[in-house]
């Protein structure tokens, strides 16, 4: 088995190599918050209004003075507030106003006593409980200050972001620039999706795979195609990649079969970083720097391709965009219901069906066949089964780590 691991790296030891001397991009623009999801800010959003705005009710009810409430007696009610339409009239002691939620709590007010705990007569309302000051009413700026930051640098713009810029009336927004990623995969057996094989060839799965990721990740992707098993096509690929490129993406052509030319194209035009993972999948996954551009190639077999793009691939992306959270995946445990296959010798991404249990456990099961070419255990998983380097053959029952997919894979 030595023999076999000797010289690999460490998964943790490869992805803190390949964040290590990255800088993100710096050129911004500025868009519409429309068209703005799934892009990072490039500086810190204040808050140009209060929120709320005024102070409000959060009931639908009846403003009131606790000093009018002192002698117990019926409050008429001198007028009405709407969300949208203030009360604008005179309000005498002695009175109440009827209020309904989110409008402007009239200058004056304590308290807003919610219709339910009132009761009405003849002669106005009466609290049906104890009132307290503050009650029932929303401060102007209780939520977000005037001037307060709302957003630092650096983060992603998504449904939590997003519509709050909306709500303090920011339309338009100063984003980074996005990363421009160029692909290609290798191999004199492929064709493309749409083309009829001929014998021996297969369909390309990994520029397909790769580019929807890069989609998903908001990059701008150039599509270089299919590059053939050729030092010469694969110099021209390179050299094309990375004048257009902050990062460039190959599949294919990194092990140690007489067509693997990636590598020594790598070594020729740039440098390389590191080339063995003891990972599996993904054993074959080479790193390093080209002229102007960030180099990742990833392993031939489509499933190493997923697994490396998705453990070391997306971290750089991320922080290459300018995104200041790291997006390393999350593990938890969970309870293996089935024996899990393993050598020793490499950290295993199985590919997994997780659960809970009607005791609120996660149980995990394996997708079977855990081939590096068999695609379809990505459709039947919803996690990966994630098992040590030295850890050898799980028993049924055994704790084991799991990464639930994040939305590049889980849809
Ligand atoms: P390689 O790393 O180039 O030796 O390829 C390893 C295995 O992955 C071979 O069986 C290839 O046919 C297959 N393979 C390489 N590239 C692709 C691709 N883009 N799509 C599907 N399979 C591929
Ligand atoms: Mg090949």
């Amino acid at each position: 088995m030595e023999c076999f691991t000797a010289g690999l790296i460490s998964l943790d030891e490869a992805q803190r190599k390949m964040l290590a001397d990255i800088s993100p991009v710096r050129d911004v623009e500025t868009i519409a918050i429309t068209a703005a999801a799934g892009r990072i800010t490039a500086e810190e959003v204040t808050s140009p209004i209060a929120v709320p705005p005024f102070t409000n009710s959060a009931m639908d009810g009846y403003a009131v003075r606790l000093a009018d409430l002192a002698q117990g007696t019926a409050l008429p009610i001198a007028g009405k507030a709407f969300a949208g339409a203030p009360f604008t009239g005179q309000w005498p002691p002695g009175s109440c106003v009827r209020i309904m939620t989110g409008a402007p709590v009239p200058a004056g007010a304590d308290a807003v006593i919610m219709q339910e705990q009132t009761e009405s007569g003849d002669h106005g309302i009466r609290p049906t409980a104890a009132v307290k000051a503050g009650q029932n009413i929303r401060l102007a700026g209780e939520d977000i200050q005037q001037g307060a930051c709302v957003l630092s640098a650096g983060v992603k713009l998504g449904v939590a972001e997003l519509p709050l810029l909306a709500s303090l009336g920011i339309s338009h927004i100063t984003v980074l620039r996005k990363l421009r990623v160029a692909i290609f995969s290798t191999g004199d057996e492929l064709q493309s999706v749409g083309q009829p094989l001929s014998a021996g060839q297969i369909y390309d799965t990994n520029r397909f795979a790769v580019h929807l990721m890069l989609d998903k990740l908001g990059c701008e992707v150039i599509d270089l195609g299919i590059i053939r098993d050729d030092p010469q096509a694969l110099r021209a690929a390179f050299t094309a990649a990375d004048s257009t490129a902050d990062v460039v993406i190959s599949s294919g052509g990194v092990s140690v079969g007489e067509a693997d030319y990636t590598k020594t194209q790598l070594e020729e035009q740039g440098n390389i970083t590191f080339w063995k993972l003891a990972i599996k999948p993904g054993k074959p996954f080479a790193f390093g720097r080209l002229q102007h551009s960030w180099f990742c190639g990833l392993p031939g077999n489509p499933v190493s391709a997923v697994v490396t793009f998705y453990q070391l691939v997306q971290p750089l992306l991320a922080k290459l965009t300018g995104q200041k959270t790291d997006c390393l995946p999350m593990r938890q445990r969970a309870r293996t219901v089935q024996r899990l296959r393993k050598t020793p010798g490499r950290l295993d991404f199985q590919r997994g069906i997780v659960n809970r249990n009607a005791e609120g456990e996660l149980e995990v099961h394996s997708t079977g066949h855990q081939g590096s070419h068999v695609f379809s255990s990505f459709s039947l998983a919803n996690c990966f089964i994630v098992l040590e380097r030295e850890r050898g053959t799980v028993e049924v029952g055994e704790w084991v780590e799991i990464e639930p997919f994040n939305a590049l894979l889980g849809g």
